[in-house]
């Protein structure tokens, strides 16, 4: 089933994004550094499921955009909004038959309050976050002129839907 892309925009803000806008995947920006980062300066590396080291590397990350033509960029108010907005998305595009949507989230998975990488609890609902996977968040979102900055200083997440 073909679904507009305004269908899209519409059902992500009626879920809730703050922003929403469909963009080609060669606007996301993969870079090794944004891996580094979260290996060194960050406390949730290694303690995650859906933090490295058990998301994939860049070089894996740059092939897997290759394999999706569009891309939905949403903002939300904080890490949980943002990244259950990408996965309800993905549920409700798969109710339209695009089985191939995959969403990445913000932030650690905050499903839990302590994570169980070898046996994650809710392994339905549990996506790594659009940083896990290498991606430059800022920059993607300068790149496609997405507001990161709320006008009371705090800042909007950012969610992805590959699909
Ligand atoms: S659902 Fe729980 S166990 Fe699974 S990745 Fe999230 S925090 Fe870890």
């Amino acid at each position: 089933m073909k679904i507009k892309d305004e269908e899209i925009i519409t059902k992500a803000k009626e879920l809730g994004a703050i922003h929403a806008k469909i963009v080609p995947s060669e606007s996301i920006i993969v870079s090794h550094w944004v891996r580094l980062k979260c290996q060194y300066g960050c406390n949730d590396y290694g303690k995650w499921k859906t933090c490295p080291p058990y998301t994939p590397d860049t070089d894996t990350m740059k092939k897997v955009l290759k394999e999706y033509r569009k891309v939905l960029l949403m903002t939300a108010h904080n890490h949980t909004e943002a990244s259950k907005l990408a996965v309800d998305m993905m549920f409700w595009l798969y109710s339209k038959g695009l089985f191939k949507a995959f969403p990445l989230g913000s932030g650690r998975c905050r499903l839990c309050d302590e994570c169980t990488p070898e046996d994650c609890k809710h392994p339905e609902l549990a996506y790594p976050s659009m940083e896990a996977c290498s991606i430059d968040v800022f920059g993607t979102a300068q790149t496609n002129k997405i507001p990161l900055q709320h006008k009371n200083h705090y800042l909007h997440m950012c969610a992805v839907l590959l699909y």
